[in-house]
């Protein structure tokens, strides 16, 4: 196929901003395209659809081509000099724009007064042929390889008409964005080849599972959607990974069903391991294949997990030198710096956190709910300090919640995934659905800031803290009468321990009735000299007959460096109150 084709395509594409016109235009195209019958240059004019030379599981090495390069090739084709040439870049802002104009004026000048520049607009340049070039240009290297490049690039533009040479040269530069999603590409294919919008869905999940969308093009055209339909998961192949979202985390139990598995989100880097035999292959967030960035993660689980065949997902996560402690991401982003992995892994060690599984030997799991792809990858992994599974926990309340959440920060988590457990818990490649939701803070709450309470009183817990105070009264500070108003009790947020060590410390200042300085008509176990200080996190500042309060509070940590009456004031209770209703 010519590139000129191409070319007025995506300036069709380019000229809507509407779906469905983007969708009329693409369907329009590969009808045409069926009814040639050839489909040899389909995949390429897909993948420059999406802006991309190859697919994310396909390699095109660098073509090395500087700006600098393309304003010498666009001068010598133009007959202008360079630095009107820069002049007019720096107006419009593209490589392709600007080229574009200049071409378009002068091919006007040239038919006016027979100009005898070089040819400017032949339109005879195909699609594979400007492939080959490319690569041509991508495989030279070394001394003389700039002059070279420079030939293919001249050579290229000798053969396009003023709009081509604006994609060109976009694509040249990795500039080509012709505005259409994925998504919207996957309903023109559909239309286009099968008839029906409603093929998307086969499209898309054969993407997901291969996830190169000039293949399955390819293959629709070929073959049919029969063959689109019956594409499986392959090994060595990575599979779009499932991605969280996010929604205020009072609403994560009502989305999820209780009950629900809660886990660590741990602040490291995404991994899908696909063992096959011995060859292991680790494929990053996007695809691409980080194998020899983790030497030592390929050994741990060739030798720890238990399949001959099986592709599995976690988090590696950077530790310490004992493996007890994990350490955050600028840690691990330090393997990338470094030339000498071998070295490296020593230096930085790391442990792979598993949490899914995909597929185990020749039977797909995606389709499976998630207890029992976790039953599976329970079966197979070994424990060792380099390889473990991530914790999950099952649990049904907003309280339980909030404590995981709590004991998830103190230990050095970036937050914690909430996980659907029902039937329907399968696992949706490439998509950002709600059977994974992460929590990294109290999204969603009203509530735009942390208060400072100190603690006034105290309530023995009941069930699992029974004889120990289960909740504690804070109070805020009205320096205007100079005493402690109650206004909310703390009941979650805190570990065991940090449990223990608040009833040490409350034991010497408990008080058999109310403090002076407090107001308050609350009756706790017991009242409290007010002495300690904590921070906390809450919902939603709530008032009723002119006392406030505070929905949802959290305990956040100790604020050991504040006096009582370095707390948060009525006035800025006040103040948050009227920041979060307005
Ligand atoms: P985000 O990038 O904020 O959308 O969060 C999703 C990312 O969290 C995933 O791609 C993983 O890299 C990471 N993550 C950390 N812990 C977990 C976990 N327990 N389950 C799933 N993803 C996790």
């Amino acid at each position: 196929m010519k590139f000129q084709e191409l070319a007025k395509l995506f300036n069709a594409l380019e000229s809507t901003t509407k779906r469905l016109e983007m969708i009329d235009i693409l369907s329009t195209f590969f009808k045409k395209i069926k009814e040639t019958g050839d489909f040899k240059d389909l995949d390429k004019i897909i993948y420059l659809l999406q802006g991309q030379l190859v697919s994310n599981i396909k390699q095109f090495s660098k073509l090395g081509i500087a700006e600098k390069m393309i304003i010498e090739a666009l001068s010598v084709h133009s007959g202008i000099d360079k630095k009107k040439i820069k002049e007019i870049l720096i107006k419009i802002g593209d490589v392709g724009g600007a080229a574009e104009e200049i071409l378009k004026k002068k091919k006007k000048q040239k038919s006016i007064l027979d100009f005898n520049a070089t040819d400017l607009g032949k339109q005879s340049l195909e699609i594979a042929e400007l492939y080959s070039e490319l690569e041509k240009i991508a495989r030279s290297e070394g001394s003389g390889s700039q002059d070279v490049k420079l030939g293919i690039l001249r050579g290229l533009m000798s053969k396009c008409s003023p709009l081509e040479t604006k994609y060109l040269l976009r694509i040249i530069t990795s500039t080509l964005r012709v505005g259409a999603s994925t998504q919207t590409i996957i309903e023109g294919i559909a239309l286009g080849f099968t008839g029906t919008k409603e093929n998307r869905d086969i499209i898309e999940r054969a993407f997901n599972l291969h996830p190169d969308l000039g293949d399955v093009t390819k293959l629709l055209a070929e073959k049919g959607i029969d063959a689109v339909k019956n594409i499986k998961i392959t090994y060595g192949t990575p599979i779009r990974m499932m991605l969280a979202s996010r929604v205020p985390y009072l609403e994560i139990p009502s989305r999820l069903g209780v009950p629900f598995v809660v886990e660590y989100k741990l602040d490291g880097e995404r991994l899908q391991v696909h063992k096959v035999g011995d060859k292991i292959y680790l494929f990053s967030r996007i695809l691409n294949d980080i194998s020899n960035q983790y030497p030592d993660v390929c050994q741990v689980i060739r030798e720890n997990v238990k399949a001959k065949r099986v592709i599995i997902e976690g988090e590696v996560v950077a530790m310490d030198t004992f493996y007890e402690k994990m350490l955050p991401f600028q840690e691990l982003s330090k393997r990338r710096r470094k030339h000498d992995v071998e070295d490296v892994s020593k230096e930085i060690p790391v442990c792979l956190f598993a949490f899914d599984l995909l597929q185990h030997e020749d039977e797909p799991f995606i389709d499976y709910p998630l207890p029992k792809r976790r039953k599976k990858l329970e079966e197979i992994i070994e424990e060792r300090d380099e390889l473990r599974l991530v914790q999950s926990i099952k649990i049904e309340s907003i309280e339980d919640l909030l404590n995981f959440f709590n004991k998830a920060r103190n230990e050095g988590a970036e937050g914690i995934m909430a996980k659907s457990i029902k039937e329907d818990s399968i696992y949706q490649a490439g998509n950002r659905g709600f059977k994974w939701l992460k929590m990294k803070g109290l999204e969603g709450s009203k509530l735009k800031d942390t208060i400072d309470v100190v603690l006034v009183g105290a309530n023995y817990g009941r069930g699992r803290r029974k004889g120990v105070y289960g909740t504690y009264l804070g109070a805020i500070y009205d320096p205007s009468t100079d005493s402690f108003l109650t206004f909310t009790r703390i009941a979650s947020g805190w570990t065991d321990e940090i449990m223990e060590e608040l009833m040490k410390k409350v034991k010497p200042i408990e008080l058999s009735s109310k403090p002076k300085s407090v107001i308050s008509d609350e009756t706790p176990d017991t009242w409290l000299e007010p002495q300690i200080v904590i921070e906390i996190m809450g919902d939603e500042i709530t008032v009723r007959d002119e006392s406030y309060s505070l929905r949802f509070p959290v305990f956040k940590r100790f604020r050991a460096d504040k006096g009582p009456k370095d707390i948060t004031t009525l006035a800025e209770i006040k103040e948050l109150y009227e920041l979060q209703s307005g």
